[in-house]
């Protein structure tokens, strides 16, 4: 297994906790609008790939005063079989984990909140299911979507297990009318936010098709659904 990347200190990746950020590379999405295309096509197996999590661990080990946590973002973090021992040896130093995950590996965060090697999930959810696989670019097996959804609102339910559910909002992909119906298929969420599409300079899909909505419009449609916009 291999690192792709690392934001060694960070105030707005784990909410109200100051984190280390680390990037696993692989993901079975192709989402245009995606920040971090360098990783997408990173393999966890090739040596040459980014950060041995021996060299995590020893900066975790000397830094761990001034962190509460870890969050283990991607790319898809699930695809690494490794994951669940990684998350186990951050938590045997006492930090908190969250997984930023796009929802299609329902066994292993089955797994992990079972074994409590998670304390915070934030899901993609892309948009609603007849659009699913268009936003993301790649086949989508919806049934295992449903699934983690089912399985982080059961979980909330049951154990008051902290979760959001969050969607890049491009205005070329999706409209009010398709947020409003992506929730309402998408249930149990405490929190779901909407993300304002923005583009750093170096997205998946350069062709210039994505636009944002604007602030006003952003704000607008999170009064009108009851969710949260950022
Ligand atoms: S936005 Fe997320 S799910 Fe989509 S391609 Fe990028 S890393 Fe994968």
């Amino acid at each position: 297994m291999k690192i792709a990347g690392i934001i060694k200190s960070s105030l707005i990746d784990y909410p109200g906790k100051a984190s280390t950020v680390i990037f696993l590379g692989g993901c079975n999405f192709r989402c245009g609008y995606c920040h971090n295309p360098e990783f997408l096509y990173m393999q966890q197996d090739k040596p040459e790939d980014g950060i041995d999590p021996r060299e995590l661990m020893f900066f975790l080990r000397k830094r761990k005063r001034f962190l509460d946590g870890v969050c283990i973002s991607g790319g898809e973090p699930t695809l690494s079989k490794e994951l669940p021992q990684l998350v186990a040896e951050i938590k045997g130093l006492g930090m908190s984990v969250k997984l930023d995950t796009n929802g299609t590996n329902p066994d292993m965060l089955r797994g992990l909140i079972e074994k409590d090697l998670v304390d915070y999930v934030a899901m993609d959810i892309k948009g609603p299911v007849d659009k699913y696989q268009w936003i993301a670019r790649n086949p989508v097996n919806l049934d295992d979507i449903r699934e983690s959804v089912r399985i982080l609102a059961d979980a909330f339910r049951d154990k008051g297990f902290p979760f959001e559910f969050r969607t890049t909002v491009c205005r070329e992909l999706l409209s009010v009318n398709d947020l409003e119906r992506m929730i309402a298929e998408f249930p149990g969420a405490p929190a779901w936010y909407l993300q304002r599409f923005h583009n750093p300079g170096k997205i998946l899909d350069n062709s210039g098709e994505y636009s944002a909505y604007s602030l006003v419009e952003m704000e607008d449609m999170g009064k009108r659904l009851c969710v949260s916009v950022r």
